[in-house]
């Protein structure tokens, strides 16, 4: 089965998906966007992903006539149509096709793209054994909490991350607290404790870490929200990231510095199958 997509009002094979070059998403970064996943063909927490797409498209104050049932109909029948047992499903919004400028240009439509392929996991031993992140600058802007398509900042981090032989880079504010992730929130055990940053304009609400921090509070695992400077970090008995594709992901390696033994923790492992039985 190949991957789809879907461009205002219109599903295709991906390879013949296309959009006008004056596209303000292609051209000045001028969208948001949602990625989503698909557990045995089911769409996972899709209310809680359009929620925070219609928080991102206010915050950006893009004019549309989208309705959360509309676009929750439309992925729907997307997964349907590409029928992957596990997708990943991509949904963008942009402010539409017109002659270049900064300002938003009046009478225009927005653009939507949805596109739906075969989910890729982490690799199995990324799990069993956890994985190792590198720490780079957090250069982003001051709204990282609206989900938009400017990525730069992201894309390097990722990319330096890779370049280390590491699964993920860790965002470092100024004041030396970390933030998160170029793909993924951040989060630490220790002596019990499961700590996360706190929501604000310095991170994405991640719909995962919602449920994590849901699911410690059902299972009376003790958590808190409060900032992490990288040196608690390092010192943690835990560290752990998520995020839709990693779901929750052993951290066991920050810069070459190793998390106390070096291997996945009981807590992380318990809530990585608290979440698959949540998910399943
Ligand atoms: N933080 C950033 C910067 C992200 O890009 C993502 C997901 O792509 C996340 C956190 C995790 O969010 P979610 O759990 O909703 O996938």
């Amino acid at each position: 089965m190949p991957a789809i997509a879907y461009v205002n009002g219109k599903f295709c094979p991906i390879e013949k998906a296309v959009v006008s070059v004056e596209d303000r998403g292609f051209q000045l970064g001028d969208g948001v966007y949602e990625v989503l996943r698909t557990y045995h063909g089911r769409l996972h927490a899709v209310g809680a992903h359009l929620r925070r797409l219609f928080r991102s498209l206010d915050a950006i104050e893009l004019k549309h006539r989208f309705t959360a049932g509309g676009l929750e109909r439309l992925l729907r029948q997307a997964v349907r149509r590409a029928r992957f047992k596990d997708a990943l499903v991509y949904l963008q919004v942009t402010r539409g096709a017109a002659k270049r400028m900064k300002e938003f240009p009046q009478g225009v439509s927005p653009t939507l793209v949805i596109t739906v392929r075969p989910m890729e996991l982490p690799p199995p031993e990324a799990r069993q054994r956890g994985v190792r992140v590198i720490t780079a600058k957090d250069v982003r802007w001051l709204h990282c909490d609206v989900k938009s398509i400017c990525q730069l900042p992201n894309v390097l981090a990722a990319n330096k991350a890779k370049a280390a032989g590491c699964y993920e880079a860790l965002f470092i504010a100024s004041d030396g607290t970390v933030t998160e992730c170029a793909s993924a929130n951040i989060f630490m055990v220790n002596n019990g404790v499961v700590i996360t940053p706190p929501k604000s304009a310095n991170i994405l609400g991640g719909i995962t870490r919602e449920e994590v921090i849901a699911l410690a509070r059902r299972h009376r695992i003790p958590l808190r929200e409060r900032h992490i400077t990288l040196r608690q970090l390092l010192a943690a008995d835990e560290v752990f990231l998520t995020g839709t594709t990693a779901e929750i992901l052993p951290v066991v390696c920050v810069d070459n510095h190793r998390i106390a033994d070096g291997k996945p923790g009981p807590v992380t492992q318990r809530l990585y199958a608290l979440f698959l039985r949540h998910v399943g």
